[in-house]
């Protein structure tokens, strides 16, 4: 099994700030919506994802199985996920301020680009939305015409059990002569291979949204920033970028404020 090609390198960045897109940009997870409006429902995703958690499955058999529930047109889910998808409320503020900062962002999500690239496109513009770098599975049409009446996921990694295993998208980084200060946000059982790799690690706590990575980094003692949305990252990154505060130091707050509660 081969998967898809490897993305080029920001070689001479100093920063790089590499997301989760489903729940931590979203303000829903898009994979969900589908597979509960126009695959299987939500109890039989939560079997599955269930299986994921305790070991007896991964989550590339699982999600496979997800999406092949799903007997409508390519273009339909599309359509369905323009219609429901927003975006948290302090990412476009924050993506453009680190487009003006020379940070580049990094999309890199278990879900298929095109999805991603759809929604994207409806909410910041077609222009934009071409511009911003997705790293993530792809789709293929195998209907006999071609046309998305039929179709079915490429996996990144397909001999990873992730599917798309996202610590293969921050490891080069560390290990560039000059490397760059890594960033990651996620909320989800997707980030947990990326979790470690970061310098300075996000996780997405939503209201009354379980956040399988924050129970993750908890059990495993990684250093974590709780947000709520991009615009607290946002005061975070300026810090950083501008000098201000270390990615140490920012943690080390978060962790007090947390020993707090
Ligand atoms: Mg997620």
């Amino acid at each position: 099994m081969s998967g898809l090609p490897r993305p080029e390198l920001h070689k001479d960045a100093k920063f790089v700030f590499l997301s989760d897109w489903d729940g931590t940009i979203t303000d829903r997870d898009s994979n969900d919506l589908l597979i509960d409006t126009l695959g299987m429902g939500p109890d039989n995703r939560r079997a599955l994802n269930g299986k994921v958690v305790t070991g007896e499955g991964n989550f590339r058999d699982s999600f496979s199985a997800m999406l092949a529930s799903i007997k409508v047109p390519f273009a339909q889910c599309t359509e369905t996920l323009r219609q429901n998808i927003r975006l948290d409320p302090g990412f476009e503020e924050f993506y453009y301020w680190c487009k003006a900062h020379g940070v580049p962002v990094i999309i890199v999500s278990s879900g298929m680009a095109p999805n991603i690239r759809a929604v994207l496109s409806h909410l910041m513009g077609e222009e934009e939305a071409a511009q911003i770098e997705i790293i993530a599975n792809d789709v293929r049409f195998t209907d006999p015409e071609g046309k998305g009446d039929e179709w079915e996921i490429v996996w990144r990694h397909p001999e990873s059990g992730f599917g798309h295993d996202k610590s293969q998208s921050i490891i080069p980084y560390r290990e560039l002569a000059q490397r760059p200060t890594i960033f990651f946000a996620g909320d989800g059982v997707s980030d947990l291979s990326a979790a470690r790799h970061a310098d300075l690690l996000f996780t997405k706590v939503a209201p009354g949204v379980d956040s399988d990575l924050l129970k993750y980094c908890k059990r495993e003692g990684i250093p974590h920033v709780r947000f709520a949305t991009f615009k607290e990252i946002l005061e975070d990154v300026k810090k950083v970028v501008e000098g201000q505060a270390t990615t140490q130091e920012i943690i080390a707050e978060a962790e007090k404020a947390e020993a707090k509660n």
